[in-house]
């Protein structure tokens, strides 16, 4: 068994052929979270999630970039949809689906800044308000957090620190310093495709394996032996780079980082 824990399959790329990926990974014993970034996104993880009795979950939630504060100007993609101010209620409704094993994706991305620095604390202030909020309404209902962070390592490390929650670094793409803070704090750290653009090796042999979940991000980061859009099963490709870099079988990685998963998610 293989767990996704950090999958799109509720985003347009995959609006024509969702359902026939998702038999395929389950037939091949494959199970993944899909994950919302807005209201619209969040909605289709849930409804995909509750088409199957096991094996498809749903993390919920307001993406960063999807907060539309009108101090920067971001081109949307398809996906994106923007929301002037959390609306918790909304979420926690959603949230409170069976299906829902998550707050996510959450966290801060200053990717794109104010070109006026004189805003620029501004923007991380509202983007530092919708996280907490949103690790509030995780916190009211016991729920794990999937977390973003770009260009953003200081002020995520501080608010989870002040607010402790249980819950995953996606992407994780930081150095070795950086990943024993969060490890330190209890964070699982998800590895994705990134582990083949970035040096992480030092990061992927020294984590312990009980904090290690596997992740594709698709359709985004496809691994080097695959090309176009990335899918649930490309996930094969980064269980054998920990294992190779680790010094472990194929099957030890698929197995602890299933259990993790499992653990942390409760499926
Ligand atoms: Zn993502």
């Amino acid at each position: 068994m293989l767990i996704d824990t950090h999958s799109h399959l509720n985003f347009n790329s995959f609006k024509d052929d969702a359902h026939r990926l998702l038999g395929r990974c389950l037939a091949e014993d494959i199970w993944m979270i899909n994950i919302g970034t807005n209201l619209v996104t969040s909605k289709k993880a849930v409804e995909l999630a509750s088409r199957y009795s096991q094996g498809v979950y749903a993390a919920v939630g307001l993406h960063p970039i999807s907060l539309d504060t009108g101090l920067v100007k971001i081109k949307p993609e398809e996906d994106d949809f923007f929301e002037k101010e959390f609306d918790y209620e909304k979420y926690k409704e959603l949230a409170q689906n069976s299906k829902v094993v998550a707050l996510g994706e959450i966290g801060l991305d200053y990717w794109y800044k104010p070109k006026a620095k004189s805003k620029r604390p501004e923007f991380k202030k509202r983007q530092k308000d919708l996280f907490v909020q949103q690790l509030d309404l995780a916190d009211e209902l016991n729920l794990p957090v999937i977390i973003h962070c770009r260009m953003a390592f200081d002020d995520l490390f501080e608010v989870a620190k002040a607010k402790t929650p249980k819950g995953v670094i996606h992407c994780f793409s930081g150095t070795w310093e950086q990943a024993k803070q969060f490890l330190d704090l209890g964070f699982y750290l998800g590895l994705n495709g990134i582990i083949f653009k970035l040096e992480l090796d030092e990061v992927i042999k020294k984590m312990p394996a009980d904090k290690i979940l596997i992740e594709t991000d698709c359709p985004y980061l496809t691994p080097p032996q695959e090309e176009g859009r990335n899918e649930p099963g490309f996930i094969k490709h980064i269980v054998q780079k920990i294992a190779n870099v680790r010094g472990e079988s194929f099957d030890e990685i698929a197995e602890v980082s299933s259990k993790n998963a499992r653990s942390l998610f409760g499926i």
